[in-house]
Order: structure tokens, then C-alpha cells, then sequence
């Protein structure tokens, strides 16, 4: 538990940001670490234990395998900036050297329809400068001897700067070294938003406990719950919370190398955890909308669904035990599970970081470097994020995103 004041200290700040996990701690951080920017920052959150957020149910992984170039881009900046987090935060000894443990994601295709879309894919990686590497199934079987590949078409995968990386830490550091530099957290809920009497700007942000704020600039940094604080201000946000599960478990007999984070066919994906435990993780079906305060686990689907698919692929998994499990939401897109950032169109002082679904924590480097240009000097400076602005949502043109988890 974070302590933090139930108040504000002051009546009105430059920047608020509604939301203080990963991604509005990122924001914060960056604005402090922004040589231009001197204003005030208050982050409002409604829960200082954090136990409910995505950040806190995430598989932390990192991959430059997708298939537009400004996703391969953000999670390059991602991997950068976890290597080198030390000096990104001024040489700080108390900052951990930190690493990315690069087994790479595995993707494998079951149809020529799923190859081509993975070389096409590689095109835009390598273009990109990411190391992805195209393996038959022959390939796979010389490199990773432990899968069955009969089905197999092709594989797909990159062992640099791909692969787990510790995002709590990354989290704990955006927020302590943020509240160090002057950016002020406090505990509440933001239940309403004042707009301007033209209606192009948002005032003030109203707590639960009745306190008003008033803001220069407003910052949706919410998660799963972006659409309520969105139509705070009267604005439509495709994103709803959507459940993902996780499992933890051992193996009698585990592998000889590190599993890669490999994507089945089927969806379900597995990886290495620690020396003889790996992560598994897969959808519902369907996949509604759900409330954010619903975490209950659907216990069968481990035996009905994920247990087999893990055992047929990996027949050395068909002695395994679940060590523990989770259901944690992603703030799903509905339009194109891409993120949404940037200034809304009409009422310009309000700000999303929004919509990552399944990528967000390695996005959160750069997505909070670029909220930070942005409300600094209205513009990006080092990543156009301007394609991820809310006006493709409005004209409901989506991005298209193949590599989707
Ligand atoms: C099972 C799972 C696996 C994942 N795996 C990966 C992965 O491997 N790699 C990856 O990059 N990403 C992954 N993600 C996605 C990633 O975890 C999220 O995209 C990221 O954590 C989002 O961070 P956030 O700060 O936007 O949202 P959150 O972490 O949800 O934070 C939002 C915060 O806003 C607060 N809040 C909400 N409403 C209000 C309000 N009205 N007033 C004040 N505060 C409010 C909440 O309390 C919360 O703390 C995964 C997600 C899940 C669920």
C-alpha cells in the first residue's frame, strides 16, 4: 500500500492525471524529466494498493513482432529504456541495472494464410530493425526440440530485446522517482468532469469525496475504466474492460532451455517463468465486456482448454500443476486494440492513454515520453504518435494491427 494524501494541496494544477499505474506514473515521470516543462502535476488515483489495475495482472513481456512499424518502434524505445533505466533516471544508484530475458515470442502457423501474414510481418520487423527470424518446422525442431510441430507451417521468432522484463520495477521507479520531483499522488476517485461554457475545455475534475480540481490539461490514464471517465467529459470511447487469465505452473519434467513466449495457434499462449514454472494465459470464449470489479477465474477452462492444447504442443507438459492463477482485465480497443492517445479533437485540454489491450505495459516508456512532448510543447518530439490520435476512432478507421495477443 502506496500512502497517499486524501487532499490536493493546491485549488488547481497545469496537468492532472486521472489514473496513476503504469501508464499515468509514465506520463508523470517524463513530464518531470522534461527540461521545458515546469508546471504542476497531481495524479488522482482511486486506488493506492494498485491490486485491481491491469498493471497488476500483466504477463510483462516485450516483443517487437508486430506488424505496423510505430508498434515495433514503441516497444524498441521500451527495450532501451528498461536496459539503460539507470541512467535514463539520472545515474541514480538506488535504480536497478535491469535486463530483458530474450527467449522471444515463438509465433506458430498452422495454415499458409497465417505463414504469409507472418513474412509479411518479418518485412516490416526487419525493415524496422528488429532480428525476427523465420524457422521451418524442421528449424524449430533442431533449435526447440521440445515441440510437436505435425501441424506446423512456419515459425516466427526474435531473441533481441524480446521477451520478460520486470515491469513492476519500472512501475515503482516512474512512481517514487516522479514523487521526488515534486509530482504530487493522492488517493480518490474522479466521479465528474466540468467543461468550459463553450464546452472545448474540461474546468475542473470533481472526487468522491466532493472535492473540485481545477485543471490547465487532463490526462485519461484510467485502463479498463477509460470509457466511464471519458464520458465524464461527454466524450465515446470504444474501450471495455475484457477478462484474460493467467495460470502458473510447475512441471514434473521441465524443459532444457528457456520456453520463448510462444503463441499456439490456438491462441493460448505459454512461457518460462521461473526455473521449473511457466505462464499460461488465453481468453474467454466469447469474450464480453465485463465489470471492472469482476475478477472471477472460470476454473474449468484450465482442464477443458488450456491443460490440453499445453500438453499437445509440448507433450513433456502432460504432467504439470497449477501453482497459482489470475483473471486481470485488459482496457480492450474495441475499434483496432491499438492505443489512443493525444488531445480530443474538440475539447483540446483533454488527453488520452487509452485502449492498449494486451501491449501496454511495454508501451508505457513511450507512451508517457510522448504525453509528456505533447502537453510541453504540442507536438511530438521524438515518436509521431499522431496516427494513434482519437480522430481515427471518431471515423471509425481502424489501424491494422495483425499481431494481435
Ligand atoms: C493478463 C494480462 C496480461 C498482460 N500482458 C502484457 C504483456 O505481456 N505485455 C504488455 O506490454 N502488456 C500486457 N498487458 C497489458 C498491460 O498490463 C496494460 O496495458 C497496462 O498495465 C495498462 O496500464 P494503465 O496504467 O493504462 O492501466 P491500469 O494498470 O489499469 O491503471 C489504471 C489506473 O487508473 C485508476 N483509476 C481508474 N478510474 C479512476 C478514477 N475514476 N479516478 C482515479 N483513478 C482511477 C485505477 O485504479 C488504476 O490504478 C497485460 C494485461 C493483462 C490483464
Amino acid at each position: 500500500m502506496v500512502s497517499m494524501p486524501d487532499r490536493a494541496s493546491k485549488p488547481a494544477y497545469d496537468v492532472v492525471i486521472i489514473g496513476g499505474a503504469i501508464m499515468g506514473s509514465s506520463a508523470a515521470w517524463f513530464l518531470t524529466d522534461n527540461a521545458d516543462f515546469d508546471g504542476s502535476v497531481l495524479v488522482i488515483e482511486r486506488d493506492p494498493t494498485y491490486q485491481a489495475c491491469s498493471t497488476a495482472h500483466t504477463n510483462s513481456c516485450m516483443r517487437q513482432q508486430f506488424s505496423t512499424e510505430l508498434n515495433i518502434r514503441i516497444s524498441q524505445f521500451a527495450a532501451d529504456f528498461v536496459k539503460n533505466l539507470r541512467e535514463y533516471m539520472g545515474g541514480d544508484a538506488r535504480v536497478p541495472e535491469m535486463g530483458i530475458q530474450n527467449y522471444g515470442y515463438m509465433y506458430l502457423a498452422d495454415t499458409e494464410e497465417f505463414a504469409g501474414a507472418l513474412r509479411e510481418a518479418q518485412k516490416v520487423q526487419l525493415a524496422a530493425g528488429a532480428g525476427t527470424r523465420l524457422l521451418t518446422p524442421e528449424e524449430i525442431t533442431a533449435e526447440y526440440p521440445f515441440y510437436a510441430v505435425g501441424d506446423i507451417v512456419l515459425g516466427s521468432i526474435n531473441t533481441v530485446d524480446e521477451g520478460y522484463w520486470d515491469g513492476g520495477t519500472v512501475f515503482d521507479w516512474f512512481r517514487r522517482s516522479a514523487r521526488e520531483r515534486g509530482v504530487e499522488y493522492i488517493h480518490g476517485e474522479v466521479v465528474a468532469m466540468t467543461r468550459s461554457a463553450a464546452g472545448d475545455r474540461v474546468t475542473h475534475v470533481t472526487l468522491a469525496n466532493g472535492e473540485t480540481v481545477a485543471c490547465g490539461q487532463v490526462v485519461n490514464a484510467t485502463g479498463p475504466r477509460a470509457a466511464r471517465t471519458a464520458a465524464m467529459a461527454g466524450i465515446d470511447l470504444p474501450v471495455e474492460p475484457r477478462k484474460r487469465f493467467t495460470w502458473i505452473f510447475k512441471a514434473e519434467k521441465p524443459l532444457d532451455r528457456d520456453l520463448p513466449l510462444t503463441i499456439d495457434p490456438s491462441g493460448v499462449h505459454v512461457r518460462q517463468d521461473g526455473p521449473d514454472t511457466y505462464l499460461a494465459g488465453c481468453k474467454p470464449d466469447p469474450d464480453p465486456a465485463v465489470d471492472p470489479t469482476d475478477f472471477a477465474m472460470d476454473h474449468g477452462i484450465w482442464e477443458a482448454l488450456v491443460w490440453p492444447i499445453l500438453a499437445a504442443r509440448i507433450p513433456r507438459f502432460e504432467a504439470i500443476r497449477v501453482v497459482t492463477e489470475w483473471a486481470g482485465h485488459y482496457a480492450y480497443n474495441t475499434l483496432d486494440q491499438n492505443a489512443v492517445i493525444g488531445p480530443h479533437p474538440q475539447i483540446g485540454n483533454f488527453h488520452f492513454l487509452n485502449g492498449f489491450s494486451g501491449h501496454g505495459l511495454q508501451q508505457s516508456p513511450a507512451m508517457g515520453r510522448a504525453m509528456a512532448e505533447f502537453l510541453t510543447h504540442g507536438e511530438y518530439r521524438s515518436l509521431d504518435l499522431s496516427p494513434f490520435h482519437y480522430g481515427r476512432v471518431a471515423r471509425g478507421e481502424p489501424i491494422i494491427e495483425r499481431a494481435v495477443i
